[in-house]
């Protein structure tokens, strides 16, 4: 590997992959039991701490409400009560019925599989409060679709890695992963959960440089 990743170098997305496999092992994404699960962990995770989301999904289990018919019949502040540990949990309520409402007009999980990724995308940014991360969690997670999630962490990584700028617009960094990764929804499910595990681990926002295992490609390195 060279001492510097080049821009646009789909070897160096590769590379990234299997470096970071080799650090931290495969990471089993997304951590839940059911692609509705899935589908409410996106939306509570906006702004949120992960262990929180647990706690908010372990609330709903709880309750015996991990459905979207229990989901739908709650009232919004009875909802909002069940996620309370999430954060925003009002605003997430009425995120959580917005898109629990998309699924009852759509048809089952099994008639949204059928749909050709770029109508689900579209469809799915359509519902209010669904943003690109939210919708590309989705997709990735719950419909197994290749596209590839950029979160704090990618664009942290990436940029300090030169492959990309910062700033760069989402769709562009989006579109800088599936080119490298091409349709395989497996590596972009592993890469992403590995940039998650990265950034926790060694590239914080003040970054721990010389524990970090792409040290020797990173042009942001402290050491
Ligand atoms: S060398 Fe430092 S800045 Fe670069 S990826 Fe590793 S922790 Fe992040």
């Amino acid at each position: 590997m060279a001492s510097q990743i080049k821009l646009s170098d789909a070897q160096s997305v590769q590379w990234l992959l299997t470096r970071l496999l080799e650090c931290y092992g495969p990471q089993y994404w997304w951590p839940a039991d059911s692609a509705f699960e899935i589908m409410l962990g996106a939306i509570l995770t906006q702004n949120a701490a992960w262990i929180n989301v647990i706690k908010a999904i372990n609330q709903l289990k709880i309750a015996n409400c991990l459905t979207l018919d229990c989901i739908i019949a709650l009232s919004k502040s009875e909802l909002a009560a069940l996620i309370q540990p999430a954060g925003y949990y009002n605003v997430k309520a009425q995120r959580i019925h917005n898109l629990c409402q998309f699924l009852l007009e759509s048809g089952d999980f099994s008639t949204l599989q059928q749909w050709e990724t770029s109508k689900l995308r579209s469809a799915l940014l359509q519902v209010n409060g669904i943003g690109l991360e939210t919708a590309d969690d989705i997709l990735l997670y719950a419909f197994d679709r290749p596209v590839f999630v950029v979160d704090t962490y990618t664009r942290r990584i990436g940029s300090r890695l030169g492959l990309f700028k910062q700033q760069a617009p989402y769709e562009i960094i989006r579109a800088f992963f599936e080119a490298a990764l091409g349709e395989c929804s497996a590596n972009m499910n592993e890469l992403h959960a590995l940039l998650v595990q990265h950034a926790k681990q060694s590239c914080h926002k003040v970054p721990q440089c010389s524990k970090c295992c792409l040290k020797s490609a990173c042009i942001y390195s402290t050491i």
